[in-house]
């Protein structure tokens, strides 16, 4: 919670014109810079998701892959196959991924990733309560 608060003032600040800063397509004064790539954009021509300023062309390759909570997920859920640890950070953030997209608050597109990462956390996070529960036995 305290989290999302923090965002939203961010937003609030990047949102103030910019004297220095502009628009990269049409000049305008920017208001803020997009969080994949930095590069300012417009009124115009921002994008917002889960309050997170994008550009354009981000925008339209976030909507084809989902957010970058979804690749984060997915990629920890890859190193949680190595090592387990990450397993319950994937399962965590790809459910609350899906929880998102279900509010019409995130990118549709990552959906498949997202199944796939909250799948591969659960089965990594039963493998490290069982690998805990063994180690704690044993000892
Ligand atoms: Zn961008
Ligand atoms: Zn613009």
């Amino acid at each position: 919670m305290a989290e999302a608060a923090a965002e939203r003032m961010e937003v609030e600040t990047l949102q103030t014109p910019r004297e220095a800063a502009r628009c990269a397509r049409e000049g305008n004064a920017s208001v803020a810079a997009c969080t994949r790539c930095g590069s300012f954009v417009c009124a115009t021509c921002v994008r917002v998701s889960l309050e997170r300023p994008a550009c354009p062309a981000c925008w339209a390759r976030m909507k084809q892959q989902g957010s970058p909570r979804v690749r984060t997920a997915l990629l920890l859920a890859t190193l949680g196959l190595v090592t387990f640890v990450p397993g319950p950070i994937a399962l965590w953030l790809a459910l609350a991924e899906l929880r998102a997209m279900k509010r019409g608050e995130a990118f549709p597109g990552g959906e498949e990733d997202a199944r796939l990462a909250r799948n591969l956390g659960l089965v990594e996070t039963a493998a490290l309560l069982l690998a805990l529960a063994g180690f704690t036995l044993g000892s």
